[in-house]
């Protein structure tokens, strides 16, 4: 199937289910009204010049514009680039030559962000750039209108011309561990990773899925939305960008059955002063993905926050993006300490990432994913693609796993933050789980820093709860005494009351360990 044609069937089943709450502007849409925005902005985009893999860029934070532009661009088969509503013009600009886009839509401004004057900036460096369309600006309009009153027709001879396997999206990675890459994805790519993962999530047209996490990202635009429409689930907006308290009250007052988030949205969400006085009764289920999921949190997901079905996803823009999801007949021990079992159609496997060869069950390696989920390749990037994907069509994840004797996956790390010291090899986020034992910690990470004698030594960053006195490395190691072995006990602790994060509400480490040498002087 096309994204398209899975749409228009979903519309044609449940016309008058709800499809999108925009709390923000407080715009709601079922899905035959859904259907008739994103047809008028297809067909004002074919009458715009743009078609089959043209790349039209949007620019903008969560917003049901950014919606009906993904789904109107997939129908006519131009290529969506996601542009991450954090970037600043030289990162614009790089991303709007990198990918040869024609046409650019985006919100004219947000926050401290002026995207428009941005735009205008770099106009002139952009030679592809032939048109920008500033949501809710008069050509915006024009655009609409236009395709409102156009004949049908063509829509439907654009769609009748596309093929699943046409690539239909680049969508930057986080940008974590360095320079983001554009991974190039496919229909068939994104429409089916969206459709498992709700599947795995018992999603029907009676779910309403609350979406904090951004559209410029796959867990926004996949696991969220394509999720949604192949179920004829209903997508709620709590907010522009991520606010625990909108998240909250967008959960009560939608009765949303479904809630998303990376751990530090969880974390926050949960540490809301007012949180005990929200109705979440109506929450069943819902995903934590993107990062290590600790156990602590993922307990009072469950308890707390009453989301009993809630799974763990695993998996990376360049896999669209879930290889990996806990189910909910999985037993809740499995549920909050495992990424789970693969997904429908793909397969996994954990290599020495020296020899290559698969490891036996229970020792780690670097955990490698094949199937329909595998990209296209990083967009003109061919060196890069060869890097991470061999020739069997075997995608490196850069991750190390263990996987279990009944196939669930426990993800100990990233190869790039695998600390050695004194020989050990040490994993951050076993030592990570420890600390968010501690009464006063909110939030901890650990990072390597150079160390003479060691090699390197550990580093704990620790977030204190509210009214905790800040921990001392004294404190800290007594604590760890006994519990954890003397080697993986932090040297340094430093507290402070937010870590770097990149937009999709990652724990920045590369900065961390940057940081961290820093103040080691
Ligand atoms: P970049 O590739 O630009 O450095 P990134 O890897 O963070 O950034 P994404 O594609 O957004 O970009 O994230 C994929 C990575 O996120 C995975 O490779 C993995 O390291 C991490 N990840 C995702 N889900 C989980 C999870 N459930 N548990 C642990 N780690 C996860
Ligand atoms: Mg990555």
């Amino acid at each position: 199937d096309t994204i398209g044609d899975n749409f228009d069937r979903t519309v044609a089943a449940f016309p008058d289910r709800d499809a999108l709450v925009d709390r923000a502007s407080g715009g709601r849409w079922s899905y035959r009204e859904l259907a008739t925005e994103v047809d008028a902005l297809a067909l004002g985009l074919l009458a715009a010049g743009i078609g089959k893999g043209d790349r039209v860029g949007i620019w903008a934070p969560n917003c049901a514009e950014w919606t009906f532009t993904q789904y109107a661009s997939a129908k006519i088969g131009a290529i969506l680039v996601n542009i991450n509503p954090a970037y600043r013009s030289h990162e614009l600009e790089f991303v709007l030559n990198q990918a040869g886009i024609r046409l650019l839509i985006a919100a004219e401004s947000f926050k401290t962000s002026d995207y428009a004057a941005m735009i205008e900036e770099v106009r002139p460096q952009c030679t592809n750039l032939e048109r920008v369309l500033l949501l809710g600006g008069e050509d915006w309009r024009r655009v609409l209108d236009e395709g409102r009153a156009a004949d049908t027709s063509a829509l439907a001879r654009a769609q009748a011309n596309l093929s699943a396997d046409d690539p239909i999206n680049i969508q930057y990675t986080s940008g974590t561990t360095g320079f983001p890459k554009g991974a190039t994805l496919s229909h068939h790519n994104i429409l089916n990773n969206g459709f498992f993962v709700g599947e795995l999530c018992g999603y029907t047209e009676a779910d309403r899925v609350c979406i904090p996490v951004p559209f410029y990202h796959c867990f926004g635009m996949v696991m969220g939305n394509l999720a949604c429409t192949s179920h004829g689930s209903c997508m709620v907006i709590p907010a522009p960008s991520f606010d625990p308290t909108a998240t909250l009250d967008a959960v009560a007052a939608e009765r949303c059955t479904s809630l998303y988030g990376v751990p530090t949205m969880f974390i926050a969400e949960l540490a809301e002063p007012g949180f005990a006085d929200y109705d979440l009764n109506s929450l069943r289920t819902g995903i934590m993905a993107g990062s290590p999921c600790p156990v602590e949190v993922m307990k009072q997901v469950i308890e707390r926050m009453g989301m009993a079905e809630v799974s763990i996803c695993y998996g990376m823009t360049e896999t669209s993006p879930v290889s990996t999801q806990t189910r909910a007949d999985d037993s809740v021990d499995r549920r909050v300490s495992t990424v789970g079992r693969v997904g429908p159609h793909i397969e996994v496997k954990v290599v020495d990432p020296e020899t290559g060869l698969t490891v036996p069950r229970g020792e780690p390696g670097e955990l490698c994913t094949r199937g329909y989920s595998v990209m296209l390749g990083y967009w003109e990037q061919p060196d890069k693609t060869a890097e991470a994907i061999d020739l069997a069509r075997w995608m490196h994840t850069g991750d190390l796993a263990v996987m279990d004797g009944d196939g669930y996956v426990n993800i100990t790390g990233r190869i790039k933050d695998m600390v050695i010291r004194g020989g050990e090899n040490l994993y951050p986020r076993e030592i990570e789980e420890f600390l968010y034992t501690h009464p006063d910690i909110l939030d901890a990470q650990v990072v390597g820093v150079p160390d003479a004698k060691y090699g390197e030594e550990l580093m704990a960053w620790v977030r204190m709860r509210e009214g905790a006195a800040p921990l001392s490395a004294d404190s800290l190691r007594e604590f760890c005494h006994g519990k954890l072995a003397h080697y993986k006990i932090p040297r340094y602790v430093h507290v402070v009351d937010e870590f770097p994060m990149t937009v999709t509400g990652k724990v920045r480490k590369v900065e961390m360990r940057e940081k961290s040498i820093d103040l080691l002087g």
